[in-house]
């Protein structure tokens, strides 16, 4: 095993402390302009390390060749450069707690906030390692630069030892992942790998090859305007209606905090509007397709039973696909997947397999034909102020990179 901690730690720190937060309101690609940052300081750092064919395409995904010395696959590796609209992410000041003493975790720009090993038991694991955070008001964007600074880490390494033996890997940093928008339709074949890993996953051992299957649906309520005191008999309140629709919906089933393990949920997202019309967003989400169409369904009869109290009032429900659970494709080859679990073996390393409560860009990838697990970065409490990761971790998932691409060249 090679000595990452210093290289890891150093990369982690400059890349969380530039602001690269997404967004999901902006319709340009990639959302944010300041995510260009980070995305040419990666592309800079590439060529100056000696990848090959660097670019950063119209679409903002830096893209590159780490040349291989023997015959194999073509294997990618891919991590997202944005950090998550869920909470704060600007003014990002990382900090390293060297040799963690396995008390709480105090936050210098919040004395309220706290980190425990009692409330995380996984910290308590981590005796002895180098702890990153961010500094109490910000998350601290390991989620998902822990997994850039894996794969630049592990890239570094091969591009100075040119007598490793390594099949040909290609690199990706996407912008717009936790926005569901980091796989443009022009990936897989700019990519160019028979199949690829996201390093955007949590705990040391977990190798997932198991996402939510998504779909996304509006709603939009019309009722009928006219001024309040002309309104007896004719107004029709498209808010009651709406209002209506939410509470007809289950509230102690199928939303996303009354669920776990393998639920699926119907999560109201948003409801905007007024008396005269509202528009209400939401999110399905299932592992299995007719349980998806079971809660799309489910969201079609309660709109259509709220219309029929009220037929003047016009009522719709457009339902989208998102995204599909990649098991349905990697089942059918599940090399990726094993290619990972017996490296992760020959590190020690027990592989877990969590069906994803989400979806990550390999499941978009999957479905297009390029099969993509999601590998451990180590990072916990992600999109908020207690956010960590332990620098050993990290240095463990750069060890499981080496090794998938010393397997993946027989
Ligand atoms: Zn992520």
């Amino acid at each position: 095993m090679s000595d990452f901690n210093s290289e890891l730690e150093t990369r982690l720190v400059r890349y969380a402390a530039i602001d690269s937060q997404s967004d999901a309101d902006s319709p340009s690609a990639p959302s944010t302009a300041i995510q260009h940052a980070l995305l040419d300081l990666l592309k800079s750092e590439l060529e100056e390390i000696g990848a090959q064919d660097v670019v950063k395409t119209d679409y903002g995904t830096v893209i590159a060749t780490i040349p291989g010395t023997v015959p194999g696959p073509t294997v990618g590796f891919l991590a997202h450069v944005d950090t998550a609209p869920q909470f704060n992410a600007t003014g990002v000041k990382p900090r390293v707690i060297k040799g963690y003493n396995g008390g709480a975790i105090t936050f210098p720009d919040d004395p309220e906030l706290t980190l425990t090993p009692e409330e995380f038991p996984y910290l308590a694991e981590k005796l002895g390692h180098d702890i990153v955070t961010a500094s109490g008001l910000t998350l601290l964007g390991a989620d998902d630069k822990a997994g850039v600074a894996i794969i630049m880490t592990a890239a570094r390494h091969l591009l100075q030892n040119p007598d490793i033996p390594r099949p040909t890997m290609r690199v990706a940093f996407t912008p717009d992942e936790e926005i569901g928008r980091g796989v443009d339709a022009r990936l897989p074949a700019d990519l160019g790998a028979d199949f690829a890993y996201t390093f955007d996953g949590g705990a040391v051992g977990e190798i997932e090859y198991e996402s939510f299957s998504a779909d996304g649906a509006v709603v939009m309520v019309k009722g009928v305007s006219i001024h309040p005191g002309l309104a007896k008999d004719k107004l029709v309140n498209a808010a009651h209606l709406a209002s209506k629709i939410v509470m007809t919906l289950p509230h102690v089933t199928l939303t996303p905090e009354t669920t776990d393990d393998r639920d699926g949920f119907i999560h109201l997202t948003d409801m905007n509007g007024g008396s005269s019309e509202m528009r209400l967003k939401f999110i399905l989400r299932d592992f299995e397709l007719d349980g998806l169409e079971a809660k799309g369904a489910l969201l079609r009869q309660v709109c259509d039973a709220v219309a029929a109290t009220e037929p003047r009032a016009e009522i719709t429900c457009t339902i989208t696909s998102q995204y599909r659970n990649m098991r349905y494709w990697l089942e059918t080859d599940m090399t990726p997947v094993d290619l990972a679990r017996n490296a992760a073996r020959e590190l020690g390393v027990e592989p877990v397999s969590v069906p994803i409560r989400g979806g990550t860009d390999g499941s978009r990838l999957t479905e297009m034909g390029v099969p993509c697990p999601n590998l451990f970065t180590g990072m916990q409490n992600i999109h908020g102020p207690l956010e960590w990761v332990s620098v050993q971790d990290m240095a463990l998932a750069t060890d499981l990179c080496l090794s998938i691409l010393r397997r993946a060249g027989g």
